[in-house]
Order: C-alpha cells, then structure tokens, then sequence
C-alpha cells in the first residue's frame, strides 16, 4: 500500500516557533483560566486538560495533558493517569458528536527524536480522521483561516460538551 502523509504545511510556523519559545504552552495555559477560549483550552479537571493543537494534522486535533508538568507516565498517579484516559474517551465522544470523524489516531511521542514537540509536558494527541482526508487539505491553506476554524470548532466542542455533560470525569 501507499504510504499516504497528512498535509499540514501551517505547522512550518510551529516548528519555527520551537527554537524561538521557551517555557511550556501547557503550564502557560494553566496558569491563566481566564483565557481558556484564547488558548483554546476546552476543559480543565483537578488532574488534566484539553486543549486544540494550534497547529494541527487535521481538524478538531486535541492535546490531553496532565496538570502536572512531567515528561512520561511513570511519574504520574494512578487517578491522574485514570483522568487522562477519561478526558480522550470525553474528547473522542464530544468530537464525535461535533464533526462525526470515520476514525481517530490516538498516541503519544516521548522524546523529540520520537516528534515530541513539548518532550518536557506529556501529552496525548487526539487526531480525528476521515476517509481520504490524506489529499482533501488544499496547499494554500492559509493560517488565518485555519486559527478561524479553530475558534468555530471550540464553540461548536463546547456547545456539545454543555449539552452531553462533558467531561464526564
Ligand atoms: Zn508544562
């Protein structure tokens, strides 16, 4: 078979912007609740959070992180380990209900030689998929537009998530 990639060439800014940034997005957006829907944080339990990958693989891409900064499982409880597990089943189900995915790839990368990005605060990625979504991407996406999908797409998880009382930790 093929091998197929995704096309996101809006992630060239985030990549950049690796060398440039210092410090964690993720304890940067816990630390300022007040601004969950600029940071596109969706929610915030007593152990976790979700937030939308500014620079996503696909449409309604969610990072679920432990509150606590560490960089692999090992050094997290039993009841955080047990939140993140709920808030990507939460994730799945309020995408699900959102934009109706065909599928979800759901990992995580440790170690930068293995793409993780933030390597020092674990996080797992949920990317939802839809058949054929490997060549519907147009090249001139531009990242105003995508940023505005962002915005639409956490209203819409947040409606959803009011509705179907998510999380449901
Ligand atoms: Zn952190």
């Amino acid at each position: 078979m093929e091998r197929q990639n995704l096309w996101a060439p809006w992630r060239i800014k985030y990549i950049q912007g690796l060398a440039a940034s210092s410090g964690c997005f993720l304890c940067q957006a816990l630390a300022s609740p007040e601004k969950d829907r600029e940071n596109l944080v969706l929610w915030r339990t007593e152990h976790a959070l979700v937030m939308f990958n500014r620079y996503p693989y696909s449409n309604g891409h969610l990072l679920v992180a432990p509150v606590k900064h560490v960089a692999g499982l090992s050094e997290l409880s039993e009841a955080q380990m047990l939140s993140l597990t709920r808030l990507t089943r939460d994730s799945q189900r309020a995408l699900e209900l959102a934009i109706k995915p065909h599928g979800f790839n759901v990992g995580m990368n440790f170690g930068r030689c293995a793409g993780a990005g933030l390597p020092e605060h674990m996080h797992i990625h949920v990317v939802p998929r839809w058949s054929g979504d490997t060549s519907f991407m147009p090249i001139c996406s531009d990242t105003n537009v995508i940023s505005q999908g962002l915005y639409e797409l956490y209203d819409q998880l947040a409606e959803v998530s009011q509705k179907e009382n998510l999380p449901q930790t």
